[in-house]
């Protein structure tokens, strides 16, 4: 039987209550923030993380803590995603453009993590700043938090990814602080938690999707039409707005393009329409964990891929789907411009079906964005 999909939701993750799961050793699934690596060898450098688009280094968006059962060697297994900043970067649909994702995994015995889970308590004292450097020694980017190869040419000490993050770093404060520290006293002042280039954080948590009516998937285009009109039924408006956003969501459609959406029976619709039946039963969904199982579902019938336009990954094997990332995830990241904003109707990651590689390296897989078409936007 396939999997189930699971879904992922955006939690408040910040204060002294929440923030130590984010870290490393707890294995976490999160949005924003700096990267918690899991494995420490073969981190994606400067060069990796640059946009397709802008060539600016990306920030980190969001990642999954994915172990594959019965897979000895990804006991540990973690997806990162990472995104450009710039909002001109994010026009029009199609693979890679503004997106890096990385695959990494670990064994259970391994240099890094005990072999037993961590704690479910918090670590006693105050929590620590950013980790400056990973426990093996290899120095971080105090900005952005991934490999920083460039030092401070004054101190010596602050360590960054490039020349953006080392002038943002100087502006923000290094300027003050810098040399600050005697001789031999090795620290650096201690890394702000937060900063403008950083994404907000969240802890994701997963959950199954409940199951649906059996034959959901199956709407023809004449039923399609019910479907829309019911949405004005007092009773079930009367449900939408119990269920709190999945009202707003449909509501905040005016009626004229309720209207359109009900005359024109054309595929489009359809799709748009089932997209909107599958957000409106969880309206908060961030993720849509399938790997290998049931596909993602699209926005639009447009600018889907074919499988010729999925490489397959460096190992030769195929690339499968394994989870998308739903527009919901654009309300928690305070991206919203008068301009163009960072944007997408969802994002699709594939990934090696055959799950390559070992445990020194950060692989890169595939991502597909895809926009709505002209008329069918999801109301945020
Ligand atoms: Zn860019
Ligand atoms: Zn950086
Ligand atoms: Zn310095
Ligand atoms: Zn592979």
């Amino acid at each position: 039987m396939a999997p189930g999909v699971e879904l992922g939701f955006a939690a408040a993750a910040a204060g002294p209550g929440g923030a130590w799961r984010l870290r490393s050793a707890y294995f976490p699934s999160k949005v924003g923030g700096r990267p918690a690596w899991l494995g420490e060898a073969g981190l994606p450098g400067p060069a990796a993380l640059r946009c397709g688009r802008c060539q600016r280094p990306c920030a980190f968006l969001l990642q999954l803590y994915a172990p594959l059962p019965g897979r000895s060697d990804a006991f540990h297994r973690t997806l990162f995603v990472f995104a450009c900043r710039g909002p001109a970067c994010y026009r029009g649909s199609g693979p890679r453009g503004p997106f890096r994702v990385f695959r990494n995994q670990l064994p259970r015995r391994n240099d890094t993590y005990p072999e037993e889970p961590p704690p479910e308590e918090p670590p006693p004292g105050p929590a620590p700043a950013p980790p400056g450097r990973l426990s093996g020694g290899a120095a971080l980017c105090r900005v952005c938090g991934c490999p920083g190869p460039r030092c401070c040419g004054r101190c010596r000490r602050a360590a960054y990814c490039g020349p953006e993050h080392q002038a943002l770093d100087w502006r923000r404060g290094h300027r003050r602080s810098c040399g600050q520290h005697p001789a031999g006293d090795d620290s650096v002042d201690a890394i702000p938690e937060h900063n403008e280039f950083l994404f907000p954080e969240y802890e994701i948590l997963i959950e199954p999707e409940e199951p649906e009516f059996p034959d959901d998937s199956t709407i023809d285009p004449g039923d399609e039409q019910v479907a829309v009109e019911t949405s004005k039924d007092p009773k079930e408006q009367e449900e939408l707005e119990a269920t709190g956003s999945a009202g707003e969501t449909l509501q905040s459609l005016d009626e004229e393009t309720l209207e359109a959406l009900a005359k024109r029976e054309t595929e489009e619709d359809k799709i748009f329409q089932m997209f909107k039946e599958k957000v409106a039963a969880e309206p908060e969904q961030i993720i849509r964990y399938c790997r290998g199982g049931e596909g993602p579902i699209w926005v639009s019938g447009e600018n889907r891929p074919e499988e010729k336009d999925i490489p397959n990954c460096l190992c030769g094997a195929k690339r499968i789907f394994e989870f998308q990332i739903m527009p919901q995830l654009l309300n928690y990241l305070q991206v919203d411009s008068l301009g163009e904003s960072i944007d997408w109707g969802t994002l699709v990651v594939y990934t090696c079906a055959n799950n390559c590689g070992g445990a020194h390296e950060y692989l890169e897989e595939f991502i597909w964005k895809q926009d709505y078409s002209v008329g069918h936007v999801l109301p945020s």
